[in-house]
């Protein structure tokens, strides 16, 4: 009984971990405090808070009020010591590589991350003269041999965006620890409710906030989430360069968080029915999903996650001409380039994720042009279902 009071469930975590309170003319709810600074009369108390020896608030690029409990949510749903926010997915992972790492460095990571991370290495990395490199992302002898051949950070995702690869993160953060390397885990496809890299050995997680964690397609943000010595550092990057999350945006991605374990575990069920659907539908090619039992990765996945997560993809046959015919019939999706949120959302790497590779860099990196990334949204499933079905049927042979 104590036991569970101490260490809450999930879903008591997303309605209740971080809210401290009292809050402001005792409200109930977090309140937005859009204010840019806080002032003091008491010149000491400004001065012990300005150099840390006091809990407060000095100005909002540094630490805010209504931000700091939306790290604080975070940082308990993950298990974590200490977090981070920042204004999107790209500036945490920004921050995080430009902070940790500097001119004459090594690191390794894999060739199937999110499509901006993936320009962050083969872009603006090598003008610092960092050297990434990358590997084929399920060959863990490959990556550990590349570890091995000496390197400050090991950068690692799963599942992988789109094509839902699985990379064992105990097995890669041994290897990584036995070099001294720090293990970074983007979590955005598995969220906290799924996956909990440091729970695995990892030394920092991030998210994409504007995924799963806001849910609803309508704000950025981005954490990261580790042992305070790393985010402390990590902080005084963001703090300095000021890629800081917005008052706002961290209300609206505190409402979003207290539904996060509802909505995660409806989006698993509808994905894992959608996968077996597509799986067996004659028109179907190919299915990427961590959770089919015949699936790449499925072992993995099943040790390192407690629910295979809301984003499947699959390739039809005709290739991109009848993905062109398809999508638009579809009357249950956006067709956009985002994914986690309520309504399914439906695309094909080329115009999505992967915008800002060409054609040849996709194609090295194993992602057909014919491919559909599905992000399965909270609707019933079974009308999802129906809705794939008719408009795989509307084009037959084209
Ligand atoms: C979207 C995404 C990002 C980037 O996040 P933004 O909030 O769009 O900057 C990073 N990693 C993954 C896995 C993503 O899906």
């Amino acid at each position: 009984m104590t036991n569970k009071t101490e260490h809450p469930g999930m879903g008591t975590t997303a309605v209740w971990g971080g809210e401290k309170g009292p809050f402001w003319e005792r409200s109930t709810q977090v309140p937005v405090v859009s204010s840019v600074s806080f002032g003091y009369t008491d010149m000491e108390k400004w001065m012990a808070v300005g150099q840390g020896r006091a809990p407060g608030h000095i100005y909002s690029r540094n630490t805010n009020p209504t931000v700091r409990v939306f790290e604080d949510k975070v940082r308990l749903l993950e298990g974590a010591e200490s977090a981070v926010s920042f204004a999107s997915g790209m500036a945490a992972i920004s921050n995080v590589l430009f902070c940790l790492l500097s001119p004459g460095d090594r690191m390794v990571s894999i060739k199937d991350s999110y499509g901006g991370t993936n320009r962050l290495f083969t872009e603006f990395m090598p003008r610092f003269n960092i050297d990434v490199a990358l590997c084929d992302t399920t060959d863990h002898d490959k990556i550990e041999a590349s570890v091995a051949a000496g390197c400050r950070l090991l950068y690692l995702e799963s599942p992988t965006n789109p094509t839902l690869k699985v990379v064992d993160i105990e097995r890669l953060v041994r290897v990584a620890h036995s070099h001294n390397a720090v293990v970074v885990v983007d979590n955005t496809f598995a969220t906290p409710i799924n996956q909990q890299p440091l729970s695995l050995g990892a030394d920092l997680v991030l998210h994409s906030a504007t995924k799963f964690l806001g849910g609803h397609a309508d704000v950025l943000g981005g954490v990261v989430c580790g042992g305070k010595d790393l985010v402390d550092r990590i902080y005084h990057f963001r703090e300095i360069t000021g890629a800081a999350l917005e008052p706002t945006a961290a209300y609206q991605l505190l409402r979003s968080l207290k539904t996060l374990h509802l909505r995660v575990r409806a989006q698993n069920q509808n994905a894992l029915a959608i996968a077996t659907f597509l799986d067996g539908h004659p028109e179907v090619e190919a299915v990427f999903y961590p959770g089919l039992k015949n699936g790449e990765g499925h072992e993995i996945a099943v040790q390192q996650m407690s629910g295979f997560g809301g984003v499947l993809s699959f390739q039809v046959k005709g290739g991109m001409q009848r993905v062109k015919k398809l999508l638009p019939l579809l009357k249950y999706a956006h067709r956009a380039a985002n994914l986690g949120a309520v309504e399914t959302i439906a695309g094909p790497p080329a115009m999505t994720s992967h915008v800002e590779c060409t054609a040849e860099e996709r194609a090295a990196m194993g992602i057909p042009e014919s491919l559909i990334r599905y992000s399965v949204g909270i609707e019933d499933v079974d009308d999802l279902i129906t809705d794939l079905d008719q408009a795989l049927e509307q084009t037959v042979g084209s």
